[in-house]
Parts: C-alpha cells; structure tokens; sequence
C-alpha cells in the first residue's frame, strides 16, 4: 500500500527523546510509523551529545515512559535525587529535601542512555527509524518531504509530519509560510558551561550521591547532577556579558582557575579538568520559544521543545516533552481526523507549556538567589506545615510540578496563591513559633479547593 495514503501512518521528524518516546506510544496502539533523525545512530557510533550529558526526570516524564513501558530499563540506571544540596560560600552545606520522603524524589539519567533505550523500544515496537535523514524541505501540498545527510536527498511521501526536531525546529521553519505561528524567541542573556566531577580513586562518588548539588552565588551558580558511572556532570550557568563574572570575561583556563578560587572554592578540587573542560567546553544558549500555534491542520504539528523551547531551571522541558507525547497519542486515538487530533492536542497542551514555560524562567530566580537565604528557608518550612495540616489541599509548589501530574496551568494558579498566603503568613517573623496558625488556616481553606 502507499503508505501516504495508509490513514494509519504517521511520519515524525527527530528522534531525539520525544520522537522516540513518540514512536513507541503511536506503534504500539497500531499507526505505522516512521522516524527521520538527522544524527547517526546513537547505538552504532556513540551518542553526538548536543544539549545537556544528563537530566532530571520527575513523576510527569516516568509516567509517559510506563505507559510506553520503558520505565524499568530506564530506572535501572537512573540516581534518585531526595533534594538539593546546598553549598553556601560560607557556611555549612547541607541537604533540602524536595518532598516529604524518599517517595517524593526526581532522579538523573543520562541523556545518551535515555535516547538509546527510547529507540531501542520504538524498533522492537515497529516503528522504523532512519539515521542521517534530517528534514530539508517540506511541501504541503504534494505531501512530499526531503530529507539529506551524506550528500544524499531522499524524498519521502507523508500523510502528516509531526515535528519533534527540537528548539532549532527545521519542520517550524516549513510551516511558517503556510500558518501564522508569530514565532518568538527570548533569549536567556545567561548561558551554561559543563564540567565534570570524576569518581574517587576508588571509583566512588566524591560528594553525596543521592541529591541535586547547587552552589548559589546571587548571580549565578552551579549544579552538579550524578550519573550512574559515579561521575558528577556540573553546569556553570553565569551570564554572557556585563559585570564580572560573566563568561565574557572569563575565558581561559587562569582565568578559570581564579573565578573557582574566589567564588566556588569547596568545588574547585572536585573538578581535576577544569582548566582543560572550561577552554573546550563550549558555552550554550537558553531561550524560552513562543508560538501561536503549534499545527498544520492535519498536515504537521510541532510538540517538545520545537513546539515550545524552555530555559533548563525547573528541570521539566523533557518531562514536558513526554507528557506531550502522551497527550497526542491519546487525542490521536480519541479524535476522528489528524485535523481534529492536532487541534485538541493544542488546545490541551498549549496553556500547560506556557505555564511550565514562565515558573522555568522564575526558578532560576529561586536556585541562583533564594535557596541560601533565611527567609526563603522559614517559607519552605511553612510550606511543609501546611502541607500537614491541609493534606491534599495545600500542596508545596514543587511537589505540584514534580511529583504529581496536575496540568501544569493549575499549578501555577495554586503557586501564585500559595505564595502569597506563604509570604503574608512569614512577615516579620523568624521561625514558625510566630505563626498566627488561626489566620492562615482559614485563609488556606477560603482560598485552596482540594486538588
Ligand atoms: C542545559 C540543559 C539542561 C536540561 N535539563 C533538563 C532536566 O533536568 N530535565 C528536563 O526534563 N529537561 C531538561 N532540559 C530540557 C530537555 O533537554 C529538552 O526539553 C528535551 O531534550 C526536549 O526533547 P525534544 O525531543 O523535543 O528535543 P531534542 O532533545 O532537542 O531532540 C531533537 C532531535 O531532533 C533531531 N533533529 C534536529 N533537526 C532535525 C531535522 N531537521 N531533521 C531530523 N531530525 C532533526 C536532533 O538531532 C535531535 O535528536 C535541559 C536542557 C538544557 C539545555
């Protein structure tokens, strides 16, 4: 059969982790599906890399993989995160946990080992993938796609194109004659640098493995996540230009090496190669990606980052991403047409990604400024006390975000309630013996419905 005209086929753009994770959903509920990745296969010639070595993934990102049934394989090798840890400049470093016990984690995988159990899975399911295939061209209207790599253009005939080719979406720049997207891109004026932590000489971890390292610095800071190998991947996120320190300024290793010294000097004898991954690593962009629409008719749709890019700080663009993948494969099930599948899809998904989008950008805020300071620290206490005290109902931001699967739009509603109820409850007062418990009850039960 042509398979353009098989109403059960669907060709996605991008294998990348939502493509993959994609093509497992659609195989196996029986659409033929085809994935074109402009990368080599990771499998045969080692992962490329590209964006970060390694990632958090939350309740919203493993709920995607069990359904496609790839949560097992990826748990195996993935290192569970109770919260993050603190390292002021001075002061004691210590341990926040994000939720109340060790069922209220997040853990880090490995991005390249993530992507490799991904499509390993959407093969054995049936959906065939083809390596060094980046999309070229689109043409609408004869449903005709090009694809190149090795010199070569392979033309491919499509019944719809689903764009999961990340934030630099080739697919995007295709639609956008034929729809208004009013794409608009916000660059961070901050950017990030990876480093590495190696393992002891013992081959173990040289600080604690279970959590998120952060060392704020107002400013900036850095984070180190843990990978299965007893390494430590950091990321320096500082900005481009201004004030030192920026990366601007500091662009040789001496220049390196001082900057550890003065600012994060607890790190710098964890991190051996500094001089040499600072001068080669390469500095990365962030931006936040805007659209208003994310479809084709039933022609092509965008999901992921291609749909809408966002800046790393709550750790949620892949596990956005895969919610995503969950929310088209089920529309794709419900709805009578692509058309119909794709719009649905939108109007779910759109106000969601916005909302994750904009508590990203205020997280960075939180990680870089707020998590040393006193007042920050007496709110999060409260937060857990209310959380006692009105189960079910007054739920701490980042468990909304991160352990539960609420859409993203009501957690930010409830966020913005909370904090004000959280900021009112603390002013002027040093420890939650100064609570008016009476007040912020009442309060907390006028303003909260149940979730
Ligand atoms: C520093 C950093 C840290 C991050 N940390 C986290 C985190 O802790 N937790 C989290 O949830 N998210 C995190 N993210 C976000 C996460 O990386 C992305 O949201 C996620 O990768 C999006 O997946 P995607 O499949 O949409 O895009 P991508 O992962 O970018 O995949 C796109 C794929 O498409 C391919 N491609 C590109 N162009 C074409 C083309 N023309 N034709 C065919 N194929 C093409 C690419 O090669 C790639 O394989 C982080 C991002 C950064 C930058």
């Amino acid at each position: 059969m042509n398979e353009a005209a098989d109403p059960k086929h669907l060709t996605v753009v991008g294998g990348g982790l939502a493509g993959a994770l994609l093509a497992i959903l659609l195989a196996q509920r029986g659409w033929s599906v085809e994935v074109f990745e402009k990368r080599g296969d990771p499998r045969m010639h080692g992962y490329a890399g590209g964006r970060s070595i390694n990632l958090a993934l939350a309740e919203r990102g493993r709920h995607a993989l069990r359904q496609a049934g790839v949560d097992e394989a990826v748990m195996a090798k993935a290192v569970m995160m109770r919260g993050r840890y603190v390292h002021p400049l001075h002061g004691e470093p210590g341990l926040q946990r994000y939720g109340r016990d060790d069922s209220e984690v997040i853990w880090s995988v490995s991005r390249g080992e993530l992507n490799i159990a991904l499509l390993d899975a959407a093969e054995a399911a049936g959906a065939r993938l083809h390596f060094d295939r980046g999309l070229l061209r689109a043409d609408f209207d004869s449903g005709l796609a090009t694809f190149g790599g090795d010199g070569i253009e392979t033309m491919h005939a499509f019944q719809a194109l689903i764009g999961a080719d990340g934030a630099g979406s080739t697919l995007r720049a295709q639609m956008a004659p034929h729809v208004a997207l009013n794409e608009r891109t916000d660059w961070l004026d901050h950017g990030y640098k990876e480093l590495e932590i190696p393992p002891t000489a013992a081959g173990d971890f040289r600080i604690e493995p279970n959590a998120l390292h952060i060392w704020p610095r107002g400013h900036y800071m850095c984070i180190a996540l843990p990978n299965d190998e007893r390494t430590f991947t950091v990321t320096l996120f500082m900005p481009h230009a201004g004030e030192y320190p920026c990366f601007d300024m500091i662009r040789t290793a001496d220049q390196a090496q001082a900057f550890f010294e003065r600012d994060f000097p607890d790190a710098l004898p964890l991190i051996p190669g500094l001089r040499a991954d600072y001068e080669t690593n390469p500095v990365g962009m962030l931006a936040t990606l805007y659209l208003d629409h994310w479809r084709l008719d039933g022609r092509a749709v965008l999901l992921g980052d291609a749909a809408h890019a966002m800046v790393p700080f709550h750790g949620q663009g892949m596990n956005c991403a895969f919610e995503d993948c969950v929310a088209l494969a089920d529309h794709l099930d419900r709805e009578g047409s692509l058309a119909e599948a794709f719009a649905a899809f939108e109007a779910q998904r759109k106000p969601d990604a916005e909302a994750i989008q904009r508590m990203a950008l205020e997280n960075y805020i939180e990680m870089r400024d707020k998590v040393d300071d006193a007042g920050f620290l007496l709110q999060r206490q409260l937060e857990l006390a209310l959380q006692e005290r009105h189960p079910g109902r007054f739920v701490p931001h980042y468990a909304m975000v991160s352990f539960m699967r609420i859409p993203y739009s009501l957690a930010l509603h409830r966020s913005e309630v909370q904090r004000v109820i959280l900021e009112e409850a603390t002013r002027g007062i040093e420890s939650l013996d100064g609570v008016d418990w009476n007040a912020v009850d009442t309060v907390v039960l006028a303003q909260l419905e149940p979730l």
